[in-house]
């Protein structure tokens, strides 16, 4: 029997208060829902949004009561929310995406397992779990990168290796936590495909994008990209689906590719959420990733992932709020908002970092090379690197 739909006026609950919660939080409010988030940061992107913000821990039982009170249903805005609290909360509302998928997706040692479960190509690699294990790998894996199974993200918790000792060593810096130690690849380009997924079954997936990372950090996305031919989108987007798919996912899951010199597709990782890469469907697509969320966990028809204008999307991280000599500046937004296809989207965190994401700008235009003119524009101004 199919569950009526949430009505708007109810509450959704929110795992995490980052800026994909808050951008959640918008998409929800402009359906009329209301939305709790539990963080334990006071201060969260999304707490100056959320109708409320219970700050707690993710494993406080009181803070989910609360939030398991009152919201309709609850979904996350991040992969390393503890399964416990998931399945906890999955035994008093429904929870969307449920903890299964999530598990998979925080650990990087069960993600390959079941990625090449279901008959696609993942990135040779083996598992380690104690220094001994480096013994036992073989030599074509290096040079390598040595990835922490758990809680990594942005690059974080992993170390380029060249050889088994240094890879050993790294290890140790790890803490000798469980890893995965991957062939460093040479790869021709990376994309991403973010896929929708309702409780019925239905499934849409959005146009792909072309990935450009610097220090491991998503820095520029293009939609569409003149690299991707319509038989690798064809290719990504049914991998994607796939994987939704088997895993019975019900939400917006995002899978990232590897594309190899010779024209190979490896799926990378997935990420059990909207993604950094999808933020250019909020100003260039009919249903952003974040309304298909709220959808998906509303019980309401997914969506149109229609693509109606074509998109850069620059990350504007902390650095760019520092001059060359390290001294604070604010960026010139009044220059930026002249383009006249630019979408300023800044999260409202106080302080800006090096490597913090600080917002996004989206480029939007009639056609790909006008999008890709006014980015290469708007970053020359912001001072952000050419590519
Ligand atoms: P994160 O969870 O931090 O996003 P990823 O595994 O996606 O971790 O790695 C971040 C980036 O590092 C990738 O997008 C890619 O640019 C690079 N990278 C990761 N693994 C490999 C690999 N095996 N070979 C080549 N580049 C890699
Ligand atoms: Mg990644």
């Amino acid at each position: 029997m199919p569950t009526p739909p949430i009505s708007p006026g109810s509450w959704l609950g929110l795992l995490g208060g980052g800026q994909l919660g808050r951008m959640f939080a918008m998409a929800a409010q402009s359906l009329g829902y209301r939305v709790a988030v539990l963080d334990p940061q006071p201060e969260a992107p999304a707490s100056s949004v959320a109708d409320l913000q219970i700050v707690a821990d993710y494993e406080d039982p009181e803070g989910l009561e609360r939030l398991a009170g009152l919201c309709a249903a609850v979904t996350t805005e991040f992969e390393n929310v503890p399964a416990l609290s998931l399945t906890w909360l999955g035994e008093h509302i429904a929870v969307r995406p449920g903890s299964g998928s999530v598990a998979i997706a925080q650990d990087r040692g069960l993600e390959k397992q079941f990625i090449a479960s279901t008959g696609l190509a993942v990135t040779p690699h083996a598992l380690i779990a104690a220094p001994d294990d480096f013994a036992h790998v073989d030599a074509s894996l290096y040079p390598a990168i040595l990835k922490a199974r758990r809680l990594g993200y942005d690059g974080k918790g992993q170390a380029r290796v060249a050889s088994a000792s240094a890879a050993l060593l790294a290890f140790r810096e790890l803490g000798e936590v469980p890893c995965v130690l991957e062939k460093r690849l040479d790869l021709a380009f990376e994309i991403s495909v973010v896929v929708a997924r309702a409780a019925d079954g239905t499934a849409a997936a959005y146009p792909i994008a072309e990935n450009i990372h610097r220090d491991g950090i998503l820095a520029i996305s293009t939609v569409p990209s003149p690299r991707v031919d319509a038989a690798l989108a064809a290719q990504a987007q049914e991998a994607a689906l796939a994987i939704a798919a088997q895993l019975d996912y019900v939400g917006v899951l995002c899978v990232e590719f590897f594309v190899l010199q010779d024209g190979r597709l490896l799926v990378n990782e997935i990420a059990p959420r909207p993604h950094n890469s999808g933020h250019y469907s909020i100003d260039a697509c009919a249903s952003s990733q974040f309304e298909q969320q709220v959808r998906v966990l509303a019980g309401l028809p997914l969506g149109s992932t229609r693509q109606h204008s074509a998109a850069v999307m620059l990350n504007l991280m902390g650095e760019l709020w520092y001059d060359p000599s390290g001294a604070r500046r604010e960026p010139d937004w009044a220059g930026v908002l002249s383009h006249p296809g630019a979408r300023l989207h800044l999260y409202g965190k106080r302080e800006a970092r090096p490597g913090r994401k600080m917002g996004h700008v989206t480029c939007v235009a009639a056609s790909a090379l006008q999008a890709l003119e006014e980015a290469h524009a708007i970053a020359a101004r912001l001072g952000i690197d050419s590519w």
